[in-house]
């Protein structure tokens, strides 16, 4: 322990108070990173601010029916927290990309999409003005049905 000397329990008390007060502030921190965005509509759509057709609902994510469908079956999967685009992911968000990707074809049977081989879904992620985006919180397409579709 050298120069500081050995902890006496009361230091190590409030070494232990001190480490949970960054570990809180840290979460916090990271939370506030990417939370909720007050003039983003999906957050609001979220939030139940503005209502939408809702197929699958949990503590971090939510999939709604596009309001201008291209196909028969045509919704999105979004993280609840605000995340602007794919483009703004961070290898923290592993697993949550994994989860809207293990989703789709899931909510795409549910929602009437023919099996593969002969059916199947089209899953799009538009990032950025060239990739075609609008919406600016991470949104996942899952689009499918028989064809013909619009786009
Ligand atoms: P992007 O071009 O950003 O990938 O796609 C955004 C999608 O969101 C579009 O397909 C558009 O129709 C859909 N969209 C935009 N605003 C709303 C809305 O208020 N409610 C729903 N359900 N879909 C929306
Ligand atoms: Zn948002």
């Amino acid at each position: 322990w050298g120069y500081w000397g050995a902890p006496n329990p009361a230091n190590r008390r409030s070494l232990l108070i001190f480490l949970k007060i960054l570990n809180a502030m840290i979460e916090t921190a990271s939370a506030v990173g990417h939370a909720h965005d007050d003039n983003c509509i999906f957050c609001k759509i979220a939030a139940g601010h503005i209502p939408s057709r809702k197929v699958y609902e949990d503590e971090e994510l939510l999939a709604f029916h596009d309001i201008a469908p291209w196909a028969p079956v045509h919704f999105l999967i979004i993280p609840k927290r605000h995340i602007a685009s794919l483009a703004h992911t961070q290898p923290a968000d592993a697993a949550l990309l994994g989860r809207i990707l293990t989703l789709a074809p899931q909510l795409a049977a549910q929602e009437g999409c023919n099996p593969y081989p002969a059916g199947g879904f089209r899953v799009q992620i538009n990032t950025g003005e060239e990739g075609g985006q609008e919406v600016h919180h991470l949104h996942v397409h899952v689009i499918g049905g028989p064809r013909p579709w619009k786009k």
